[in-house]
C-alpha cells in the first residue's frame, strides 16, 4: 500500500480533489507533528531539515487551497511542540514566532516588493524607496527568550510551541555568553532573544567524550546544544561548551532603539555576543551579496548556519508590517542549498542486506554537512565505485541533499595519496561464514551465497519481518533485533512467538523492565493472527513485495495450499531444469509451476527466484515452524455483486483520477469482483485512463483493450 500512497502524495496540490486533500492533510499534519516532537522535545530528528520543509510546505499549500482544513491544532498554526515534561512552563510575554523560508533570490525580491507595497499602502513612503535590511546568519541552534528586569536576568525559556516554553533559567545562568546583569542603560523590562548553539569543534569533542563514556552521541551540533541545555541538572549544562548569539527582542519597556541594526549595537553594549557576520544592507542587491559571500565561506565558519535572515531595519516599519499567522511580515529566512564537504575516505565497508545483496558503504572521517555529522555514505554498487574510481585514503567530496543518506560525488585528484590501489570488491561475504560472493546475471548486484545461514541475512530478515508492512510489531526496533539475535533469544521468526517463555531473561536485560516487556508481549500476541498476504510478504522471499504477496494470496487462498503449491512448483522445476523465458512453456514444466508463472505480476524470472527460495530446506523449515505458531487467515474472498460489469474482469488503472485516489479506485474495483493488475496485456478487460496517463494507455490502444474514461468508470461502478 505504501507504493500507492506515494502515488497520491505526488499529485500536485492544484490537482487534489477535496477528498484527497482531506486525507492528505490529515496524514501530513500527523507527520509534521511527529517530526516536531522528535525535533523539539526529543532532540532526535529522523529527517533532514529540507525534507521537513518539504512536508510542511505541502501542508501549507493544501491549506491555502482548502482553507477549511486549517484548524487551530494544525501544525502550521503552531511553532515547534509543547514543552516536554520535567521543566516548568513559561508563557512568553510576546509569542516567539518563526520565519517564512525562501530558497531563491527571486523569493527575496518578491519579499522586498511585498514589504514595499504594504508600506506604500499603510504609510506615505514614496515609490521605489529603498528598504534597508539587516542580514544575519541563521544559526542552527535552540531559540531562547531571556527576561531582564532592571538589568537583572530573571528568567530564561525555550521557544517551546511559540507561546509557551520551558523554564531553563538555572541552566542558562551557566553560560558565559549570557550576562547576568546588563551593562549600561537598559530598559526596565526586556526580553532578549537569541540562539544557544555549539561550535562544530566543541560538538565533535563532546561526542568523542560521550562515546568514550558509553553515553548518547548526538546527531548534529543543534541536537547537542538542545540536549545540553535541557538537562535537569544544571551542573551538566555547565560542563557543556554552549555559546549564545543574541539577535532580537520580545517585550521591551521602554524601547530605546529605532532600528534593528542599532539594537544589535545595544546588545553588544549590554554584554551580549552578536554574530560578527551581521551586516546592514541598504538595497536588495547588497543583501543578496551578503548571502552569496557568507554562502561561500559557510563551511569554514566555526558553527552551523542554514541560511541568512533578512529583517526590515526600521522598527516603525516592522510595527506597521506586523504579523501574518505564525510569521512576521518584516523578516524572512533565505536558506542555503544542499551542503557539500570534503573529507577522507577511510575505507569501504560492505553491508549485507536481507536477501544477501552486498552494498558498499563509504567509511568517512566524520565531517559536518548541512548540520549533520556524516561518517558514512552510500556507494550503491561495484559499478558506481568503478565509475567514481574512489580509493581508500582519497579525499572525497560528499553532498547531503533533501535525503538523509549522503552521497559521494567525486574524489579530489590532487589529494590522492601516491600509489593508492584501486578498491576490489571482496570475493567473500564479510559474515563469519566467509561464503563466496556471487554476481547476479544482470551483473550489478552481488550476493552472499550463504543464504539463510549468513548471520547478516538472518538479522536483516528478522528486521523486515517485524517491520510495518510485514508483521508490524511495535516496540521492537532494529537494535533490539540485533541484540536479541546476538544473545540467542531470536534466530528465526517463529522464535518471536516463543519469546514469552523467556520473559525472565528479557526483564533482566538492560533497558527493559516489567512494563516494556509486557507491552512487547502484547504487541506480539496481537499479531498472532495475520492475513495471508501479510504473512507471505513478511517472509522476505526475493522478488515478493506487498503487491505480489497479495496476488499470491488471492490465487492460493490459504497458507497450506500456498505452501504445498510452492513446494510442488519447486519439484517440477527441479525435474525440468531447462532454461525457459516463455510463460507458455512454463505450463509444460508442470501444472504448479505453470500456475505460479501465471499469477499477476509474476513471470518466469520471478517464479524461478521463488522456487529457488523454496529449494532451500532451511527456508521451508522456517515457514512451517511459523505456521505452527501463528494463525494465518485465508484470503478474504470479496463479496461480489454478480450484476457488476467488472465481476471476474481484469482491470488496470493508469494516470491520475480526479475523484478518488488510485488506492480507492483499485479497492472499489476489487470490491466489484475485478482483478486489478499493474500491467496491460491481452488478458486485460478494461483500462481506466486518468489524467497524464502514459504508456499503459497507449498499450491498451495497441492491443485493442477497452479503455474507460474516469466518468465512464464512475458511472459503471456506481461511485
Ligand atoms: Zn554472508
Amino acid at each position: 500500500m505504501a507504493r500507492q500512497a506515494k502515488v497520491v502524495a505526488e499529485i500536485a496540490v492544484a490537482a487534489l480533489t477535496q477528498r484527497q486533500a482531506k486525507a492528505e492533510h490529515a496524514r501530513l499534519a500527523e507527520e509534521v507533528a511527529r517530526h516536531d516532537r522528535l525535533y523539539y522535545q526529543q532532540d532526535a530528528p529522523e529527517i533532514s531539515d529540507a525534507a521537513y520543509d518539504a512536508l510542511r510546505g505541502r501542508l501549507s499549500g493544501i491549506e491555502a487551497r482548502f482553507p477549511e482544513l486549517r484548524t487551530p491544532e494544525s501544525p502550521t498554526t503552531t511553532v515547534g511542540a509543547a514543552p516536554a515534561r520535567g521543566f516548568a512552563k513559561v508563557r512568553h510575554g510576546l509569542p516567539m514566532l518563526s520565519l517564512d523560508n525562501a530558497f531563491s533570490e527571486q523569493d527575496i525580491a518578491d519579499f522586498v516588493n511585498r514589504v514595499r507595497r504594504f508600506l506604500a499602502r499603510e504609510t506615505d513612503i514614496a515609490d521605489g524607496t529603498p528598504i534597508a535590511l539587516v542580514c544575519e546568519p541563521k544559526i542552527d541552534g535552540l531559540s531562547l527568550s531571556i527576561r531582564y528586569e532592571n538589568g537583572e536576568l530573571v528568567r530564561a525559556a525555550t521557544r517551546g510551541d511559540g507561546s509557551e516554553g520551558e523554564d531553563v533559567t538555572a541552566n542558562l545562568r551557566t553560560l558565559a555568553d549570557v550576562p547576568k546583569k546588563l551593562k549600561g542603560r537598559a530598559p526596565e523590562r526586556l526580553d532578549v532573544r537569541g540562539e544557544v548553539y555549539m561550535s562544530r569543534a566543541e560538538f565533535l569533542k563532546l561526542n568523542e567524550r560521550q562515546a568514550a563514556a558509553g553515553d548518547k552521541v548526538f546527531a548534529n551540533p543543534r541536537n547537542s546544544a538542545a540536549g545540553s541545555l535541557r538537562q535537569l541538572d544544571p551542573a551538566i549544562t555547565a560542563s557543556r561548551p554552549l555559546a549564545f548569539f543574541a539577535y532580537a527582542w520580545g517585550e521591551a519597556e521602554p524601547r530605546l532603539w529605532k532600528t534593528q541594526f542599532e539594537f544589535l549595537e545595544r546588545l553588544k553594549g549590554w554584554g551580549f555576543k552578536v554574530n560578527p557576520e551581521a551586516k546592514l544592507a541598504r538595497t536588495l542587491e547588497e543583501a543578496l551579496a551578503v548571502y552569496r559571500d557568507i554562502g561561500l565561506r559557510r563551511a569554514r565558519l566555526p558553527y552551523d548556519i542554514d541560511g541568512i535572515v533578512y529583517k526590515v531595519d526600521r522598527v516603525d516599519w516592522q510595527e506597521t508590517l506586523g504579523f501574518v499567522s505564525r510569521s512576521p511580515r518584516w523578516a524572512i529566512a533565505h536558506k542555503f542549498p544542499a551542503e557539500r564537504a570534503q573529507t577522507i575516505l577511510r575505507g569501504i565497508a560492505v553491508q549485507v542486506g536481507r536477501t544477501g545483496a552486498l552494498t558498499p558503504v563509504a567509511d568517512l572521517e566524520p565531517v559536518t554537512v548541512g548540520g549533520v555529522v556524516v561518517s558514512r555514505a552510500t556507494l550503491h554498487n561495484a559499478d558506481e565505485i568503478e565509475r567514481l574510481d574512489v580509493r581508500p585514503g582519497d579525499t572525497v567530496e560528499i553532498q547531503r541533499a533533501g535525503d538523509v543518506i549522503p552521497q559521494v560525488l567525486r574524489f579530489v585528484p590532487e589529494m590522492r595519496p601516491p600509489g593508492a590501489p584501486p578498491w576490489r570488491f571482496p570475493e567473500k561475504c564479510p559474515c563469519e561464514l566467509k561464503t563466496p560472493v556471487v554476481r547476479e546475471e544482470d551483473g550489478v548486484v552481488r550476493r552472499c551465497s550463504g543464504g539463510l545461514e549468513c548471520p547478516f541475512q538472518q538479522v536483516e530478515r528478522l528486521r523486515y519481518f517485524v517491520s510495518r508492512n510485514a508483521f508490524d510489531i511495535e516496540g521492537l526496533g532494529g537494535t533490539h533485533i540485533e541484540n536479541f539475535w546476538r544473545d540467542g533469544l531470536l534466530k528465526t521468526p517463529a522464535d518471536l512467538f516463543r519469546l514469552k517463555d523467556k520473559a525472565r531473561e528479557l526483564r533482566e536485560r538492560e533497558g527493559w523492565g516489567e512494563q516494556s516487556v509486557r507491552n512487547l508481549f502484547e504487541a506480539i500476541e496481537s499479531r498472532r493472527s495475520i492475513a495471508l498476504d501479510r504473512f507471505i510478504n513478511a517472509l522476505g522471499i526475493p522478488m515478493i513485495g506487498e503487491s505480489t504477496a497479495k496476488a499470491l494470496a488471492r490465487e492460493y487462498g490459504d497458507a497450506d495450499t500456498w505452501l504445498a503449491q510452492m513446494l510442488q512448483a519447486r519439484d517440477e522445476r527441479k525435474a525440468n531444469d531447462i532454461p525457459t523465458k516463455k510463460e507458455k512453456a512454463a505450463v509444460e514444466i508442470g501444472p504448479a509451476y505453470g500456475r505460479l508463472c501465471n499469477v499477476t505480476d509474476i513471470g518466469v524470472t520471478t517464479a524461478d527466484k521463488i522456487v529457488t527460495f523454496f529449494a532451500e530446506g532451511h527456508n521451508v523449515g522456517i515457514i512451517r515452524e511459523l505456521i505452527a505458531e501463528v494463525e494465518v487467515q485465508p484470503f478474504r474472498a470479496q463479496r461480489v455483486a454478480s450484476n457488476s460489469p467488472f465481476a471476474g474482469k481484469t482491470m488496470v488503472f493508469t494516470g491520475t483520477l480526479a475523484s478518488m485516489s488510485r488506492e480507492e479506485a483499485e479497492a472499489k474495483a476489487e470490491s466489484l469482483g475485478a482483478k486489478v493488475t499493474g500491467s496491460v496485456s491481452k488478458k486485460t478487460d478494461f483500462v481506466v485512463v486518468g489524467a497524464d496517463a502514459g504508456s499503459k494507455a497507449k498499450k491498451a490502444a495497441d492491443l485493442g483493450v477497452k479503455t474507460l474514461t474516469e466518468d465512464e468508470w464512475l458511472q459503471m461502478s456506481g461511485s
